[in-house]
């Protein structure tokens, strides 16, 4: 690292004591901009990179509830509005027991920069709490939402930050956060949450965007080197929203999807996922994924590691941060993996990053490959603020023009800084310097 950027990364570091996440994200980008502050010096002057390194606001609430058997639980609400230079700010909402200050400030920082390379003209947040859905009732959860979005509501508007879902955080919490917020309200502004329900101001693509976005960037990376999707094997991870339609996308292109999993373990399925059994049983009634395996011949269940270990060429880790470390590349690269596109945020480690680009394979960091879902979420905003709804054709178009305008702007911002196929530095110095420099022309605020 350059000795001005070393500065203000060991400043993030020092202010945020033990929020490893959040120092991880921050040196990443750092890290990966020396040549951007080489060739453009200004970009370090005036206190900009301490500036884009410290969120505007940070809110932290607490949310009590009661539960089916009248106990009073109280979790941790939290919202860091970062940087609002290009628009509202927009980032989800994540319920989940790991859900800290940090994790969601590694998650709001990564927003800023994957949402300025949509060009959907929205700022970065996001949000959360440490309230676990997992084997809650419809009607706690719903008691959670409530609570959470009492204190939420003051903070939010279509026009000043606009919160999705993320883990945990589905269509049916959407439905409740909205419900509540427009009775404390008294106002039907539609445009204050993305991923509503398509009889209310929902967008259609936008449940499946994020994995068909994936799979789209990882097509596209492929075509760069004259090759397809068609016949590849994949592994992916997870099981939520984004991995279902990662899986459903890569079946449409040809390829061949093989491995989900979730917190209990991961399935090998050789035969290819039968994605209609996996939507019923993670979808319809929120099973495990042994539900998949007692229901399908041939598939197994594997309950230690990650599917990293099963031979693949094209890896989506699509359900957490640190998913994917260094010993798992090495396996992935050792059984001649040649494409990673992350569809979940941060979901590999530094050193496994590392490996992947020394090998020289395609490699796409979440906030350039999973930023379909967030410009999805824009288009729903845009459809809500002209009480207008496209058609599932219009949409997907929409998101697929969208998605090849970010990988162009990678590739292109890699070359421009000397480092073509780097689409890390393709995605931090595009994403920065469109944030940067309107950073610069509102002055110093
Ligand atoms: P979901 O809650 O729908 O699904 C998450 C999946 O990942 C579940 O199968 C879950 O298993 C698994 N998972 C979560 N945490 C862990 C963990 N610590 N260890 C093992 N498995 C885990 O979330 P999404 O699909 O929406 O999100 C997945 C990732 O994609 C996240 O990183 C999110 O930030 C990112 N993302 C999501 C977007 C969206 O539009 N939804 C947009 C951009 C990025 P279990 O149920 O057992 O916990």
């Amino acid at each position: 690292m350059q000795d001005v950027v070393e500065k203000v990364y060991e400043q993030v570091v020092a202010r945020n004591r033990g929020e490893a996440e959040f120092h991880q994200a921050v040196r990443e980008v750092l890290e990966s901009l020396g040549p951007v502050i080489g060739k453009h010096p200004h970009y370090a002057e005036d206190g900009l990179l301490e500036r884009i390194v410290e969120p505007e606001r940070q809110i932290m609430f607490r949310v009590p509830w009661v539960d089916d058997a009248g106990q009073v639980h109280v979790n941790r609400g939290f919202r860091i509005e970062f940087n609002s230079a290009l628009g509202p700010y927009k980032g989800g909402l994540r319920f989940h027991p790991s859900v800290n200050a940090g994790i969601i400030k590694f998650l709001g920082f990564e927003q800023i920069f994957k949402n300025a390379l949509t060009g959907q003209g929205i700022g970065g947040g996001k949000g959360g709490s440490d309230f676990d859905p997992h084997g809650r009732s419809d009607a706690e959860v719903m008691r959670f939402c409530q609570s959470f979005m009492t204190e939420l509501s003051r903070h939010i508007g279509p026009s000043t930050d606009v919160p999705a879902g993320d883990i945990g955080v589905g269509g049916r919490e959407i439905g409740y956060l909205f419900g509540q917020y427009k009775r404390l309200r008294n106002s039907y502004d539609a445009g204050v949450l993305t991923g509503k329900g398509l009889a209310w101001g929902g967008s259609l693509v936008r449940t499946e965007a994020t994995g068909y976005g994936t799979v789209l960037f990882a097509q596209s990376m492929l075509a760069t080197k004259g090759d397809s999707l068609e016949g590849k094997k994949v592994a992916v991870s997870g099981a939520g929203n984004v991995a279902i339609y990662a899986i459903e996308k890569a079946q449409q292109l040809g390829a061949k999807p093989i491995t989900f999993s979730d917190s209990s373990g991961y399935v090998v399925d050789e035969a290819g996922v039968d994605l209609e059994l996996l939507k019923q049983v993670k979808e319809v009634e929120r099973g495990r994924v042994a539900d998949y395996v007692s229901r399908r011949p041939g598939a197994r269940l594997v309950t230690e590691g990650r599917p990293w270990a099963v031979p693949v060429d094209v890896a989506l880790p699509c359900a957490t941060q640190n998913e994917l470390d260094a010993d798992s590349a090495t396996t992935l690269l050792r059984n001649g993996c040649a494409v990673v596109a992350e569809g979940a945020n941060m979901p590999c480690t530094p050193e496994a990053i590392e490996a992947f680009q020394a090998a020289g394979i395609l490699y796409a960091p979440g906030k350039a490959s999973n930023a379909g879902g967030v410009a999805t979420s824009a288009l729903e905003m845009e459809q809500n603020a002209g009480r207008t709804r496209w058609d599932f054709a219009t949409a997907e178009a929409k998101l697929t023009g969208i998605m090849a305008d970010i990988h162009d702007s990678c590739v292109e911002a890699a070359e421009t800084y000397g480092r073509p196929g780097d689409y890390v530095l393709g995605a931090n110095a595009a994403g920065f310097t469109q944030v940067a420099d309107v950073m610069i022309a509102h002055g110093i605020v």
